[in-house]
């Protein structure tokens, strides 16, 4: 079956101007609804147009649209007003959260000179909204506590946990201190989270040059990258733990919704954290001496890089307002014709710290020309079977707000209607950008073989297929550099956090995918004042013709789901993904043990104080107990029952499609879709994971330490790079048990699928 899928695609791919009379089947349909469906689509293709995307892009991006500003609130009552126009049933649904903005800040150098942080990014001749000074958000970062602060400063290089062993080395203490942290190698919020944990009483956050400003390119307005005043605002709410609004974790934020009191708002931050730019970091980062940093520290700044801690003493204020706002998510439904109680929802947010092009108007554009175009069909007589769901969400940038308590607000009915989320955010040039459940990966190929790249004419997965080729991994061994060209799919990466789809994967246990294009457009703008229209039509997709393919890329898979007969899940690339993923743990736990075995061995032999500089003070790492040895088999017995599972569940659909499918076409298919949306859901437990019982998925979660990166098999995953054993191999029998459960409902739904095609 494999192979002969191969044959066809490549044949497919070769010829693409080719129509071949016998299309690559579209599982899930017979060949009647095929044919139909390939119309439709080709159909909608054809409507989102370039010129369009650049009017919304320019419409919603006018005016600083940031939660509780009054053109945030005029968007989504323009978006509204676009839905209704084109035939759609929308609505707006509010919610009150809490969205704490800038009462104080501060940050002043005192000694050994002294200087005061100017915290202000300036108007830039050229570009008309970079002077809307009076609506823009001040540059900070939200959920921060209010502080005020006078420390000795550190620099702890990305401030992740690994930074924090290195400082032990070198003996460093942040102990009373105020870090000072670069962006990037973890989400922000694990910034002032992890220097809280060991004992600093402040955080800075800075854009380091070498990052996203001139050592990458030219800096705006001459080109796309970070200017010296420009900052990267965002959100510092502990995530990890549950996003959304933090007074009301678990329920939507209704106006008579049950509040915390906000001491009790576990997802603040425990200490002050500010960002500044590049410009007010270098005379603080130019006052330290101490050790010089170690070379992967170093930064592109026109200095020597030490750590501290001082003699640079630094004074922290920020004082919020803690008010309650309203947001304003957008939901429209076009009803489905055979199954209304199931649902695809596809979904970007229209908040932004400032202007926000690219962060989020780029993606919110495209959903809209996707609605315009579903909307059109429509109108002509297309009919999905399932109801899709268009939301355009509020507050996303301070916390997944809209999103979150939309959808907590609804869990009860999403968990027995939601079939599939779609999500988009930022885009951009490139090549398509997939992430998402892996029982959507063989889907999502399908879907990126019939869309064109809109610069080179290829289909978008075979110009990604030959990029993989291209830049293969780096530590991969030969056969996985030859995977792009042999395997029928092309693997997509797993969802972390970091934007609207987390509530409906994590926490409800809804297939999700995050969709966009990117990779060829580097920039430096990102959640400032310069993420504007006239930065994006300048440096980024400027013809607009990537929005385009977003939205023919996201809407063609909201058709392909919503039109088919039996739901297009597939469970042998899902079965495969789960089968590296326990390879992974368990070489993880070995690693773990082999390095725990041989640094103590080195300790033992002297190693650390004979080969390190006698003259500077490093100290040898700890000795550490030697792991046990775990006992994987409750994960392999999963994963074998969910190969059985799978292997008959493809019997099945392969019976079922035989004569062109005709027992597709003719079964009462409603109990066979609810069982395959079942097995999403199985793959949650109530409980959720250790510490953070929001986050309930089993199999994908952002790592508690990560923020937006994922860990797969989370609890398995992080207890062995915690070093907590025991708790390793608790959850390795739960995780277990989620296989089997899974396991049991494609049995499920492998039954049904039988009944109906006898
Ligand atoms: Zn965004």
């Amino acid at each position: 079956m494999k192979i002969l899928g191969v044959c066809i695609i490549s044949l497919v791919l070769l010829a693409p101007q080719v129509r071949t009379a016998e299309p690559v089947p579209l599982r899930g349909y017979s060949s009647d609804s095929a044919g139909a469906e390939r119309d439709w689509e080709a159909k909608f293709r054809g409507i989102p147009d370039p010129a369009a995307l650049r009017a919304s892009m320019q419409r919603l991006t006018a005016r600083p649209h940031h939660v509780g500003s009054a053109y945030d609130r005029e968007n989504a009552e323009w978006i509204l007003s676009q839905f209704t126009e084109w035939g759609l049933d929308a609505r707006i649904e509010t919610y009150d959260v809490l969205f704490p903005t800038p009462k104080e800040r501060a940050v002043e150098l005192l000694s050994p000179t002294r200087f005061t942080a100017r915290l202000e990014e300036p108007t830039v001749a050229g570009d008309p909204t970079s002077s809307q000074h009076a609506e823009q958000l001040p540059s900070y970062n939200a959920y921060s506590i209010d502080g005020d602060v006078t420390a000795p400063l550190v620099y702890v290089n990305y401030g992740v946990p690994d930074d924090y062993e290195a400082l032990e080395r070198l003996g460093i203490s942040v102990k009373g201190a105020i870090v000072i942290a670069r962006y990037g190698g973890s989400w922000r919020g694990i910034k002032p989270k992890v220097a809280g944990e060991h004992g600093a009483i402040g955080c800075l956050i800075y854009s380091d040059p070498r990052d996203d400003g001139y050592h990458q390119g030219d800096t705006f307005p001459n080109g796309p990258y970070r200017p010296a005043d420009g900052v990267q605002r965002g959100s510092v709410m502990d995530m990890p733990i549950y996003p959304g609004d933090p007074l009301t974790p678990g329920v939507g934020a209704t106006k008579d919704a049950k509040r915390l009191p906000l001491s009790e708002a576990v997802t603040l931050t425990k200490i002050p954290v500010l960002p500044i730019s590049y410009g007010d970091a270098q005379p603080l980062l130019a006052a330290l001496k101490g050790p010089v940093a170690p070379e992967r520290w170093r930064g592109a700044l026109p200095i020597t890089y030490h750590i501290g801690p001082g003699p640079a003493k630094v004074h922290l204020r920020a004082r919020f307002n803690w008010d309650t706002k309203t947001i304003y998510d957008v939901i429209a439904r076009i009803p489905g014709s055979v199954y209304p109680d199931e649902w695809i929802i596809r979904g970007n947010h229209h908040d932004a710290w400032v202007n926000g092009a690219e962060d989020p108007v780029s993606g919110t554009s495209a959903l809209l020309e996707e609605a315009r175009g579903l909307a059109a069909l429509a109108r002509q007589g297309w009919k999905p079977k399932r109801s899709i769901i268009l939301c355009v969400w509020d507050g996303e940038e301070e916390g997944l707000l809209g999103s979150t308590e939309w959808a907590e607000d609804h869990a009860e009915e999403l968990r027995r209607k939601a079939a599939v989320y779609i999500n988009s955010d930022s885009n951009g040039r490139g090549y398509l950008q997939v992430e998402g459940s892996h029982t959507l990966e063989r889907f999502i190929n399908g879907v990126a073989r019939d869309v064109e790249d809109p610069e080179t004419k290829l289909h978008v997965w075979k110009r990604l297929q030959l990029w993989r080729i291209a830049n293969p991994a780096a530590n991969g061994t030969a056969a996985e550099r030859q995977e792009p060209r042999q395997r029928a799919d092309l693997r997509i990466g797993a969802l972390g956090s970091g934007s609207d789809y987390t509530v409906f994967l994590d926490h409800l246990g809804i297939a999700s995918l995050n969709l966009g294009y990117g990779g060829e457009d580097g920039g430096g703008i990102y959640h400032s004042i310069y993420d504007d229209f006239y930065w994006y039509t300048h440096f980024s997709d400027t013809d607009f013709v990537y929005g385009r393919a977003l939205a023919q890329t996201a809407g063609t898979a909201v058709m392909r789901l919503a039109d088919a007969e039996l739901l297009p899940y597939d469970f042998d690339d899902f079965t495969d993904t789960i089968r590296r993923y326990i390879e992974e743990i368990s070489r993880l736990a070995l690693e773990k043990r082999e390095q725990t075995v041989e640094r103590n061995r080195q300790i033992d032999e002297g190693l650390f104080a004979a080969t390190e500089d006698p003259r500077e003070k490093t100290m040898p790492p700890p000795r550490e107990a030697v792991p046990p040895f775990l006992n994987f088999a409750p994960l392999e017995n999963g994963l074998a029952a969910l190969e059985r599972a799978t292997g008959l569940y493809d019997q099945a659909l392969a019976r079922a499609a035989e004569n062109g499918g005709a027992a597709l076409a003719g079964a009462a298919l409603r109990d066979a879709n609810a069982r395959l949306i079942a097995v999403e859901r199985a793959l949650t437990l109530d409980d959720g994971l250790p510490n953070r019982p929001w986050f309930k998925n089993q199999i994908y979660a952002p790592g508690l330490y990560t923020g937006y990166g994922v860990k797969t098999l989370p609890g398995v995953r992080e207890s062995i790079e915690r070093k907590q054993w025991q708790l390793a191999g608790e959850q390795i029998v739960r995780v277990g048990k989620v296989l089997e459960n899974a396991s049991e409902a494609i049995q499920g739904a492998t039954a049904e699928l039988t009944r109906a095609a006898k």
